[in-house]
């Protein structure tokens, strides 16, 4: 069912908006942005967070903190918020802490199409969406029995890589798997890992030019992409674990690699994959059009760069990832948009363009 956004809408100032998401994830650099761009702000907590690191950083420590006993209580004040004019910006951590239902029910305009979430966090859904566009994924292996190459068993729903292991063989397979837990596999896949920041405005005119088509093929509208940063995160343990030897003798002593983020380091691509860096991004955001309605604001494009200089996506996040942290100033490619350009900075101006030119029903949902 459709949230009544537009009657939401009707009744918030545009010149007095509040700029709220949940701390953690990337927090700081969403309520950084937004006071850059002369919003208020205001952090959600639930249970026994602490958030005194906020004062530790006071160009983003937000104007108000809402503390609840439990994130689910947020549903019962959309009200009481709306009188404040909050827009909602979502983050993965907001996400799982208000669980699918919740977030997509909530009574609160979000920034983005909440729609996107039943297409992203299915990975079967996932995989229609973005192979349809195009997109070149890892093999999927739909029987364990079927491993004779190195694969990743990824159980459904988990955060950060939680879990997933490596399998080179059924027998593998069989050691390490969780019984009852959902899961997919796909081919390992060797290479490079670059996680690709887009920004999609459907405001803006000027840059890369996207045309959105229906499904008569029609086009229906323009808009703009931009490629605001890359990120490689850092997973613990594999991306130390050559410290201890190789992956054979780990297996040997009966340490796996695990997956799990730990952090997030800058990363630039070789130019000449910049061509194809646009091309996978304007056809992501035109089969989103033709699919569900669209895709726009911040998303991520995961991806492996194999030895012949191809990619591999592996998964889309379809809102700001924690990835674009380390670019709170601003990245090699952001740069050379608008000086101290980070993703949070963005989202911020979007909804400050959308406020001046009465377009918010454009981009909140
Ligand atoms: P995901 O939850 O799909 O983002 O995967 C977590 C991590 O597992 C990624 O950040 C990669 O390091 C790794 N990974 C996921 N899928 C693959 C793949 N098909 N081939 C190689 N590494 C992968």
């Amino acid at each position: 069912m459709g949230q009544p956004v537009a009657s939401w809408l009707a009744g918030y100032d545009p010149k007095d908006l509040t700029i709220a998401t949940a701390v953690s994830h990337s927090s700081l650099q969403i309520f950084h942005g937004a006071k850059l761009e002369g919003f208020k702000t205001l952090a959600i907590a639930a249970g026994d967070r602490d958030v005194r690191y906020y004062d530790a950083f006071p160009k983003a420590k937000p104007d108000r903190i809402l503390k609840l006993n439990r994130y689910h209580d947020l549903l019962g004040m959309a009200e009481e918020l709306r009188e404040e004019n909050v827009i909602l910006i979502p983050h993965g951590s907001l996400v799982e802490y208000l669980g699918p239902d919740n977030y997509v029910n909530i009574g609160l305009p979000i920034y983005g199409n909440r729609n996107v979430l039943h297409w992203e966090s299915d990975r079967d859904a996932q995989r229609t969406w973005l192979e349809a566009a195009g997109i070149r994924m890892p093999r999927k292996i739909s029987d364990p029995q079927d491993i004779n190459e190195p694969a990743i068993v990824k159980y459904h729903g988990a955060k950060g890589g939680r879990g997933f292991f490596i399998a080179k063989s059924y027998r593998d397979f069989k050691r390490h798997i969780q019984e009852g837990e959902p899961y997919t596999i796909q081919e390992f896949v060797l290479g490079t890992r670059y996680y690709l920041h887009y920004f999609h405005s459907p405001l803006v005119k000027e840059g890369y030019q996207v045309e959105l088509k229906d499904a008569a093929g029609k086009v229906v509208a323009t808009s703009t992409l931009q490629m605001l940063s890359i990120d490689r995160r850092d997973e613990s343990n594999i991306d130390e674990m050559n410290r201890l030897g190789s992956l054979k003798d780990m297996d040997e002593i009966g340490i796996p690699p695990t997956f799990v983020v730990t952090g997030n380091i800058p990363m630039v691509i070789r130019e000449s994959l910049l061509p194809e860096v646009f091309r996978m991004g304007e056809q992501v955001v035109k089969e989103a059009h033709k699919l569900f309605g669209g895709l726009w604001g911040p998303f991520c494009l995961e991806t492996v760069v194999t030895d012949k200089l191809e990619f591999r996506v592996f998964e889309i996040s379809a809102r700001i990832v924690a990835g674009t942290n380390p670019f709170v100033g601003g990245s090699p490619y952001s740069e050379m948009i608008a000086p101290g350009l980070s993703t949070g900075r963005r989202i911020a101006q979007e909804i400050k363009l959308a406020a001046q030119t009465g377009q918010l029903a454009k981009i909140l949902t």
